[in-house]
């Protein structure tokens, strides 16, 4: 498990045990307590850095600087050119650092660098689309149809002071996702990043004021989910909260951002239905439907952790997709062969683990995986072998509960009718997947789903144009596509009285 890569001097100062600071008004600040808390390699258990652990005060502080570069601009007054300069800069900047990105994210939170490598494309891609959205901020003229001669328009207006919280799992593409839309819009923002993966975040802060983006328009606070993260959703000067992680602490959101009635997007978990029937191209589907579930080891809010196989094929299928799990390479994320890397922390890998015993106990069966890995240098780090769960009931806690980790539970279907009543018993509706040859059944499959996403023989693809986001109990709003910037606006109707 030795790693290819050595440590670029861009990085060095991130993950070598030191104390990288805040990002206040443009200015690097230390914890008003001056308290740090350790961020640590899931591969390896070293420490990367001590972090300042922010609370009320650093919350305080940084939201009253967004609100200071909200009213009194720059930014709020510039022109969408203006914006669109620095925020294609911004992009400049992430494609010119992305390789040192990759590694950074890489070391913080374990995933494979050829899976961090493979952000490049989306993540310069999703600050260029967002630095276009600049321009295309409008509003409507109305005909209406009272008495007399009155003009109504409409003009979107940002929302606001905006307060960013994000997930580990995929920490700079996290970042640019919701930072850009905010900032197209023309809010400003308090980013809290997770306690688990926060050093691109402060990179990449950086990187917005090299860019020219005007002191306080993106504060970044570092800090835990029940200081910090809570402090900023309860804030009377947030005018939004905009969140992505697990439902538990999205409901703790919706209901700190109710004092307030603050505006709250949500993207959250999931429990994503994948089926597979019997007429699908196998050599398309079996690795899709492992890789579905598994990569970044299963970190991911839409993982096709559900898997419905038609029952006909389904034997083949178990057996043929464990062979192709007993395959994928588990290692350190550095090393450029690694398939799979560790998961984020010793508090995941002991969730994923009982789960382990839950489906046993449960009368699933285990066909692949099933357990902490932990021969030679696996010991120190948090490493799971991807874990194949058959013979699954739908009621299962495997079955309706998202384990994030690289866990899939197997249940056999016997027709349409029963599959898509299984796929949408679930209080989640993120994601989705069809794997058919037949295109009527893959077009009813997609209509039948109640979930924000289906992928029709392919799975887990995204884009900065198409929307993301959840049904029901996965979240409020839609992230990514032209529609990104309406939950950053507010909508004004304007009444002239004309004569
Ligand atoms: P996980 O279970 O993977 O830690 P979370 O939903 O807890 O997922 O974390 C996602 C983000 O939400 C992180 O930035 C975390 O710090 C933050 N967070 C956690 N708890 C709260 C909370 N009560 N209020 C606001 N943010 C929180
Ligand atoms: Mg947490």
């Amino acid at each position: 498990m030795s790693s290819d890569l050595s440590i670029p001097s861009s990085i060095r100062r991130f993950v070598t045990g030191e104390s990288p600071a805040m990002l206040i008004d443009g200015a690097h600040v230390p914890a008003v307590s001056g308290e740090t808390f350790e961020t640590l390699n899931p591969a390896t258990g070293e420490l990367l850095a001590h972090l300042p652990a922010a609370d009320t005060p650093d919350v305080d502080r940084a939201v009253a600087a967004a609100r200071r570069a909200f009213e009194d601009g720059p930014w709020a007054t510039m022109k969408p050119f203006d914006r669109q300069r620095i925020m294609m800069r911004f992009a400049d900047l992430v494609e010119a650092n992305h390789e040192d990105l990759a590694i950074l994210d890489t070391l913080d939170m374990g995933a494979p660098i050829q899976r961090m490598r493979g952000n490049l494309r989306r993540a310069v891609g999703m600050a260029r689309f967002y630095a276009g959205l600049t321009t295309a901020l409008r509003g409507e003229t109305i005909a209406n149809s009272i008495p007399g001669d009155f003009q109504t328009q409409t003009l979107r207006e940002p929302v606001g002071v905006v307060g960013a919280i994000i997930p580990w799992n995929n920490p700079h593409i996290a970042f640019i996702w919701k930072v850009g839309a905010a900032i197209a819009a023309g809010c400003t923002v308090v980013l809290k990043p997770a306690e688990e993966a926060s050093l691109s975040a402060l990179w990449l802060g950086e990187m917005l004021l090299e860019a020219g983006l005007p002191n306080g328009v993106v504060n970044v606070v570092t800090g835990f989910g029940e200081t910090a993260g809570a402090a900023l959703s309860a804030h009377p000067g947030v005018d939004k909260i905009a969140f992505t992680g697990s439902t538990a602490t999205g409901q703790a959101i919706v209901r700190a951002a109710s004092s307030t009635l603050k505006r709250v997007t949500l993207e959250l978990g999931g429990k994503s239905p994948n089926i597979v029937f019997k007429d699908a191209d196998l050599d398309l589907a079996v690795p899709g439907a492992a890789m579905a579930a598994f990569i970044n080891s299963g970190q991911v809010c839409s993982a096709g952790t559900r898997l419905f196989v038609e029952r006909d094929i389904y034997d083949d299928f178990v057996s043929a997709m464990s062979a192709y799990s007993q395959s994928l390479t588990v290692g350190n994320g550095l090393d450029a062969t690694t398939q799979l890397g560790p998961l984020v922390s010793q508090t995941q890998l002991e969730r994923v683990t009982s789960y382990f015993a839950i489906g046993r106990a449960e009368g699933a069966a285990v066909s692949s995986g099933g357990e902490r890995l932990v021969e030679g240098d696996f010991a120190s780090g948090y490493y799971v072998a991807p874990t194949i769960f058959t013979d699954v009931h739908n009621e299962m806690r495997v079955a309706t509960e998202e384990i994030f980790g690289p866990v899939v539970s197997v249940m056999a279907f016997d027709d349409y009718e029963s599959v898509v009543r299984l796929a949408n018993a679930s209080p989640f509706g993120l994601g989705g997947g069809v794997w058919t040859n037949d295109l009527n059944k893959a077009n009813r499959t997609v209509k039948a789903l109640r979930t924000g996403t289906v992928w029709v023989n392919c799975y887990g693809q995204m884009d900065p144009a198409v929307p993301f986001g959840g049904y029901r109990m996965s979240g409020y709003g839609r992230e990514g596509g032209v529609q990104h910037l309406d939950e950053f606006l507010e909508t004004k109707a304007v009444w002239i009285q004309t004569h």
